[in-house]
């Protein structure tokens, strides 16, 4: 029995992930990008273009930016939707 289970030990530093969801197009292709600087994030996707910035408020991670992105397109869907309804 010479064979010896190599023990693989990775250590994988967690990157934040780079892509998220799109809620509009379904893809994974939603960056977001931090300026510091500017104290603002963008979130773009880049399949479908839907876009949004928000202030960078300072313990917020790109995640966070995310979840904005994501409640600011269902907040803008269900505007659309209760116009229409009123029409
Ligand atoms: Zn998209």
């Amino acid at each position: 029995m010479g064979r010896r289970r190599r023990k693989v030990v990775k250590i994988v530093k967690k990157k934040l992930p780079v892509f998220f969801l799109c809620p509009r197009c379904g893809k994974n292709a939603v960056r977001v990008t931090m300026n510091k600087k500017l104290g603002r994030v963008t979130v773009v996707c880049g399949f479908c273009n839907l876009s949004a910035s928000f202030e960078m408020s300072p313990p917020m991670a790109p995640v966070d930016a995310y979840c904005l992105f994501v409640d600011n397109y269902y907040g803008m869907e269900g505007h659309e939707e209760v116009a229409a309804r009123t029409r």
